[in-house]
């Protein structure tokens, strides 16, 4: 399912490259974050791109413009797919990363990678949100953070599922959101681990994702590709 993007939260590259070998066909590209990225640096990344998988660079950058700038264009030259930052950030800062992902594939003949915005992470639920000085709905901060995305000229959002049918409405069919918090109807045994804002696979593609992140489902289940395969089958029954 060309929709399904697998988090390859891991810590070595063997594995990851593993699992990505083992899940080609099944997922529509794989998902290096901040453990794998850490464990192993950049030439994962490179890897799995030369192997032909789209990666999806999740290293939600956070920092002055100038800087989310540089760390852009250094993904962008790595062959990432989607790359993105946090919406918290600000406009500017988002600006800058949109604009340094197209100046560093047109300087490198690249195609240009989206660029999307982390709204309100998926772990997060609305006390959480408190805890951290924002006593408004979580959905009215997804939505502010969403249309400052848009404003800035970036192609989409992270965003909960239970958020994505509101974004879809206001912001159209063009704008590319990618929901993690996949759980529930998943048959992996139904765990929310740490998410906080969850649905089942079917459920947030009927909604208005245009991605899905799983993680946990997938990679620990005793058989990543039958999961995978179990995910894209209850989705095609939903259509
Ligand atoms: O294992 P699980 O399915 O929860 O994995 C979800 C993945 O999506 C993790 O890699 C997590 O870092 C990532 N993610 C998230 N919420 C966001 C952005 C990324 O859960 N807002």
């Amino acid at each position: 399912m060309k929709e399904l993007l697998v988090a390859l939260d891991v810590d070595s590259a063997e594995r990851a490259l593993a699992l990505a070998r083992d899940l080609r066909g099944v997922v529509g590209g794989v998902k290096v974050g901040s453990r794998l990225f850490t464990s192993e640096g950049p030439s994962v990344v490179r890897r799995l791109a030369e192997d032909g998988h789209r990666v999806f660079l999740d290293l939600k950058f956070h920092d002055i413009p100038n800087t989310v700038a540089g760390a852009v264009a250094a993904a962008t030259h790595l062959g990432a797919w989607m790359i993105n930052v946090h919406a918290s950030g600000g406009l500017d800062m988002m600006r800058a990363a949109g604009a340094a992902a197209a100046d560093a594939a047109a300087a490198e003949g690249l195609p240009r990678p989206l660029v999307i915005a982390v709204t309100v992470l998926t772990s997060l639920d609305q006390a959480a949100l408190e805890r951290v000085g924002i006593g408004r709905p979580v959905l009215q901060q997804v939505e502010t953070l969403a249309a400052l995305a848009a404003e800035a000229g970036l192609d989409g959002v992270v965003a909960s599922p239970q958020e994505t049918p509101r974004l879809r409405e206001r912001r159209g069919p063009e704008f590319v959101i990618v929901t993690p918090g996949i759980r529930g109807t998943i048959p992996a045994g139904g765990r929310a681990d740490d998410q906080a804002r969850t649905l089942g696979a079917a459920e947030a593609l009927a909604a208005g994702a245009s991605y899905l992140v799983v993680g946990r489902p997938i990679i620990g289940a005793p058989d990543p590709r039958q999961a995978a395969e179990a995910i894209g089958s209850s989705c095609a029954a939903g259509r």
